[in-house]
């Protein structure tokens, strides 16, 4: 390849690394959201291009991978439902880790003596991706519901990751001084098994609450798989689209633990005697059902309005009727406001997303720390399908499994109106005693159906 061609290539990578450091800028912003996504690919593009040129595989096999990949991507982006993205974005953290492991494995395959750094990288990419695809399939299954949320705990299970770590750096260190051979193959293949069984045991004895930490963890953990990848192949793009994606999912793990008010020692090995199955008090007493009929009048008087949307609003997609609901206060002479939980839905910034696109105004929007010295002041609070981020018991019940973690404090508002279909638990599978509280009034129903009829009332009044 001639230095002019390099210049060019090397000239695609900078563009593609700048262009991916945009993209994630403008993700912060919901209305530049969809923008950052396409500046981003282009810049996935413009790296792909830039390998076909610069390595020796053929045009055809990159061309077919491009095709199959960006045809399986578009379906599934379309296909999958909003409420589903966080499954989605964890196969794709797996995906992620297992074409590490396979890239580290290649290497290791066809070039065992390759030098000591390539050695290094490629043990990293190995156990990181190993750990990272396990752990994401694990955490895919908790969050679909194909296994309980509640977390697995079983006897000594720290010792065995303890051990199983040991075993990994031990075989590592192994490999790295003695590369070559048959039985040196075998402990390469027995790292990959430890790696995954790492990760399966790393995310089963986590639970209900504590998945939005796992979820920005394993991404980070796919961004430095790639990282050790793009050592093994010396792939300078692939180096740093790695490096972004494991650091800023390190800074969304910090971000969530602090949501959660814990920290990452904790949510990996500290809680989980406390949140084993079963440790949750159950609450006893009655609901208080009321008609929407009831709740319109109760709302007619109110002056203050706080509205707590949960992930029950976005699987009702509720989200254009609750604005309208809340225009129909604000014309009725209450203030208006949006709390939102940090951990509220299934993903960092959900509500913020489903309240953007049915045009809330963002200065309605409230943070809980904002909101919660009010809450006393506040006429009525309507949660809308929300349950584990407005649950007393993590702020009272010290055996509760999600005690410590930060709530609004809806209980504390004069009255509380629940939106919900049933009495049934949220994530976490935590009874919740707001919905037998003194103040509390229960309406019950899909939570769209139930704040279309309140608008109803309200216009026909
Ligand atoms: P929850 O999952 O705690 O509760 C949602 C509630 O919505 C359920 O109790 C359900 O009750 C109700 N619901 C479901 N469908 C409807 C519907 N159609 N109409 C009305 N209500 C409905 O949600 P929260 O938002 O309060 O808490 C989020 C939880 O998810 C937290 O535990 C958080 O840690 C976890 N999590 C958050 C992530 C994030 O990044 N934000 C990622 C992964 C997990 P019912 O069935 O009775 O209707």
């Amino acid at each position: 390849m001639t230095d002019y061609n390099q210049t060019f290539i090397d000239l695609g990578y900078i563009v593609a690394s700048i262009l991916f450091i945009i993209g994630i800028k403008m993700l912060g912003r919901p209305e530049r959201a969809r923008t950052g996504n396409l500046v981003s690919a282009s810049g996935m593009l413009i790296a792909i291009v830039s390998v076909m040129f610069e390595c020796c595989l053929s045009f055809e096999w990159v061309i077919v991978g491009l095709l199959i990949g960006s045809v399986i991507g578009a379906i599934s982006a379309r296909l999958v439902q909003m409420t589903a993205m966080p499954q989605m974005v964890a196969v794709l953290n797996g995906f992620g880790g297992i074409a590490s492991l396979l890239v580290g494995w290649e290497n290791y395959h066809s070039h065992p003596d390759s030098n000591l750094m390539i050695r290094i990288a490629v043990l990293l990419a190995v156990l990181i991706g190993g750990v990272a695809f396990s752990g994401s399939l694990v955490a895919y299954a908790k969050l679909a519901g194909r296994i309980s949320g509640r977390p697995v705990i079983f006897a000594r299970q720290q010792w065995i990751n303890l051990g199983n770590l040991a075993l990994i750096v031990v075989f590592g260190a192994l490999l790295i001084y003695h590369p070559t051979g048959a039985f040196p193959y075998v402990i390469f293949v027995l790292i990959m098994c430890l790696a995954m069984t790492l990760g399966i045991f790393g995310v089963i004895p986590i639970g209900g609450a504590d998945m939005p930490v796992v979820i920005a963890l394993l991404n980070s953990y796919s961004g430095l798989a790639a990282c050790a990848a793009g050592f093994i192949i010396l792939n300078n793009v692939l180096i740093v689209a790695g490096s972004l994606v494991g650091a800023s999912g390190l800074i969304l793990t910090g971000i969530m633990c602090k949501a959660m008010n814990r920290s990452l020692g904790n949510v990996l090995f500290g809680g989980l005697g406390a949140t084993a199955a079963g440790n949750a008090a159950t609450v006893q007493g009655e609901p208080k059902p009321i008609s929407p009929e009831d709740a319109y009048y109760i709302l007619e008087a109110a002056r203050s309005v706080v509205v707590v949307p949960g992930y029950g609003m976005a699987v009702a997609q509720a989200q254009h009727a609750v604005r309208e609901l809340g225009e129909i206060l604000e014309n009725n002479g209450a203030e208006v406001r949006y709390a939102i939980h940090p951990v509220a839905g299934r993903m960092p910034g959900h509500m913020n997303v489903l309240l953007a696109e049915a045009n809330v105004m963002y200065e309605q929007l409230a943070e809980m720390e904002d909101v919660n010295p009010i809450m006393e002041t506040v006429d009525i609070c309507i949660v809308i399908g929300a349950n584990d981020v407005v649950n007393p018991s993590a702020r009272e019940m010290e055996s509760s499994p999600i005690y410590g973690m930060p709530i609004i404090n809806a209980d504390r508002a004069k009255t509380v109106m629940v939106l919900k279909r049933s009495m049934a638990a949220g994530f976490a599978g935590v009874d919740n005693p707001l919905f037998i509280g003194q103040n509390t009034r229960m309406l019950f129903g899909d939570a769209k159906a139930t704040v279309q009829q309140l608008v109803t009332e309200f216009k026909e009044s």
